[in-house]
């Protein structure tokens, strides 16, 4: 028999590496961006199209490639960076592999321009998977250009697998932030669609920070500071009233390169123990420096992970550096005896008021019942704020408004109370358990409703109905309700707008400078906004793959949780049979929008068994 065994050809080579190294278009912002830094510059630009799905292109300033070096730099492990195996052992650049440009070219039509320092003209080429088709000579600046057009063209499997542009938009920007973060010395620039989103100019790094996480930010950062023979580390942490929700501003920078590592986080993680609130996450900014030679980045191929010599030790230095900071500045709070304690709020009322969104959400809202619509001013404000710790809550809130505005609520509470009070002279079919579950009797025995998951599917089925056949009422604002957004975040709301304003959102600013709303949604209020856009931004980050990547589903669920009554909430006679009214008025009654159960019946003869 013959043999069978044939060398791959290099441009499936290609194809198979680019797998690899190419997951999505952020996947090609590093490598671009890395390349461009490892080429010294100090003028890195990055231009996006349709979240890079069109175009990635990056300009830098650096020193350029000679005519012969530019054609190579597509060929698979052709590098510059190392020479030998040894090098791998200090290695002071991003790349190494000499993989990224040959398995970009391989999937996308690839067009690079660069020239010398001191040489008249540069090179022009332009690859379409793999195959070179244009060499020139250019007039272009000194340093490097490289465009890459219509990722996946001739993978049409993997380029439908792309999620929606706000998601690929969201990975790109985090790249671009890690990458900016580690360089702080190197102004960058990023473009989408024709705006520029971030302008970071050669700063230091508590100014890059700023620059892109905000200007409060300033004020949040608490430096961090440690020389050890091993590690040195240096950086900010964020106090931890700053605390957030999600994981999202933890870097770990290893020899100027992002790196993730639980273990690490970890350590944080413990030096502030017992400061955050729970649910909530420490921020960090920590830049490690160790010797190249105790560190091995190789283990993974787009190199976030790293394997550490003598972690151990790492993790007490980290550790003990932070809970130092922590304490010199007087973040936690333990030796302040002068303070009379009993004036203190407890501790974890700290931003309570905040993180129950859901206190004021009218939820005798029938979006199902044209009668119902009248009685769309009641509030439960009452009952969920029974007791001293409402007074707390209050004021937690620095808005005037939103408390004005809670007041106002309280009064018409009064009234329409009455109005239910009269049409309510009917048998009681429905009482609470536990503040938690409808129970209601049914023929066959007894129907326990989940409060907080019948809702969210009356919410969702609403929202989606919002969204897709015809637009909510807003709720116009008296005063329009500015809100504070990271740069990113604000680039997700905007790629919602539309939709958004289906359900009710209507903004009268939505940019850099900053967000305002004019109109809300009627389900919601005006306190529980920003958590609501806060978890919104939240989902499409971690978009579930469930949702098949569509957005009104996904913005219809994300919206039904955040606004829907929570458990523990006490429900009133009507409120209770409004849900219970609702839910079956559904299409999908049995389930929430993520497939739990919102009700389960228990017949008689379950019943009666019990007595036997
Ligand atoms: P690696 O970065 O691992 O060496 P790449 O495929 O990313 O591999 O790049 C191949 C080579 O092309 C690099 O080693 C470098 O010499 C050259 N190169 C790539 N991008 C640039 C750039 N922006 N400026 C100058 N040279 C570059
Ligand atoms: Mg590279």
């Amino acid at each position: 028999m013959a043999d069978i065994i044939q060398l791959l050809p290099d441009h499936v080579a290609n194809q198979i590496a680019a797998g690899e190294v190419v997951q999505r278009p952020a996947s090609v912002v590093k490598e671009l961006l890395e390349n461009a830094i490892d080429a010294q510059a100090t003028f890195v630009k990055l231009i996006i199209k349709d979240a890079g799905k069109t175009l990635i292109q990056v300009i830098d300033n650096g020193v350029g490639m000679s005519q012969t070096d530019a054609r190579l730099s597509f060929e698979r492990h052709a590098t510059s960076k190392i020479r030998q195996a040894d090098d791998l052992f200090q290695l002071h650049t991003k790349g190494f592999r000499g993989e990224a440009l040959a398995s970009i070219a391989a999937i996308a039509h690839v067009e690079l321009k660069t020239k010398r320092e001191h040489e008249e003209v540069g090179t022009h080429i332009i690859i379409e998977g793999s195959d070179v088709t244009s060499q020139e000579v250019v007039v272009t600046p000194t340093g490097t250009s490289v465009a890459v057009k219509n990722l996946f063209f001739n993978i049409p499997a993997r380029r439908n697998f792309l999620k929606s542009n706000p998601v690929e938009t969201r990975h790109i920007i985090d790249e671009f932030h890690r990458v900016a973060l580690a360089h702080a010395d190197i102004s960058f620039t990023l473009h989408h669609n024709g705006s520029e989103i971030f302008n970071l100019p050669e700063s230091n790094y508590r100014q890059r920070i700023v620059n892109i996480f905000g200007t409060k930010t300033n004020e949040r950062l608490v430096p961090v500071k440690e020389d050890t023979e091993l590690l040195k580390v240096s950086g900010f942490v964020v106090k931890p009233e700053y605390a957030k929700k999600t994981r999202g501003e933890q870097f770990f920078f290893v020899n100027d390169r992002f790196i993730k590592s639980s273990y690490l986080n970890h350590a944080i993680n413990s030096a502030f123990d017992g400061l955050l609130r729970d649910g909530t996450h420490a921020s960090y900014f920590l830049n490690l420096r160790v010797d190249p030679k105790t560190i091995d980045i190789n283990i993974h191929p787009t190199k976030t992970e790293i394997k550490f010599d003598d972690e151990h030790s790492l993790y007490a230095i980290l550790r003990s550096a932070v809970k130092h900071s922590l304490g010199q500045f007087n973040i936690a709070p333990v030796l302040d005896f002068d303070r009379d304690a009993t004036m203190d709020t407890p501790y974890n009322y700290h931003d309570k008021g905040a993180s129950v969104p859901t206190v004021e959400v009218d939820r005798s809202f029938n979006p199902f019942s044209e009668k119902e619509q009248s009685k769309q001013s009641v509030s439960f404000k009452k009952e969920s704020t029974a007791g001293w710790e409402s007074l707390y809550v209050g004021l937690q809130s620095d808005d005037e408004f939103s408390n004005f505005d809670t007041n106002m609520q309280f009064e018409s509470d009064a009234s329409t109370q009455q109005i239910f009070d009269e049409d309510t002279n009917k048998v009681v079919t429905t009482f609470q358990l536990q503040n938690k579950y409808i129970v209601n009797t049914i023929k066959s025995g007894m129907l326990i409703i989940n409060q907080n998951k019948a809702h969210q599917r009356i919410l969702y089925e609403q929202f989606l109905q919002d969204l897709t056949v015809k637009e909510a009422v807003s709720q116009q604002l008296l005063f329009p309700l500015e809100l504070e957004f990271s740069t990113s975040e604000i680039s997700i709301i905007k790629e919602l707008e539309s939709q958004l304003a289906q359900t009710g959102f209507v903004f009268s600013k939505l940019s850099k400078e900053g967000v305002a709303l004019t109109g809300i949604p009627v389900s919601a209020s005006e306190t529980s906004v920003f958590k609501i856009l806060e978890m919104l931004i939240n989902d499409v980050q971690n978009e579930v793959p469930d949702s098949h990547f569509s957005q009104t589903d996904m913005l219809a669920k994300s919206l039904a949780k955040s606004l829907a009554v929570k458990n523990g909430q006490s429900l009133t006679q009507q409120e209770q049979e409004h849900i219970l009214n609702s839910l079956f008025a559904c299409k999908e009654p049995n389930v929430t929008p993520f497939g739990t159960k919102t009700f389960i019946t228990v017949s008689s003869d379950d019943i009666d068994k019990k007595f036997n």
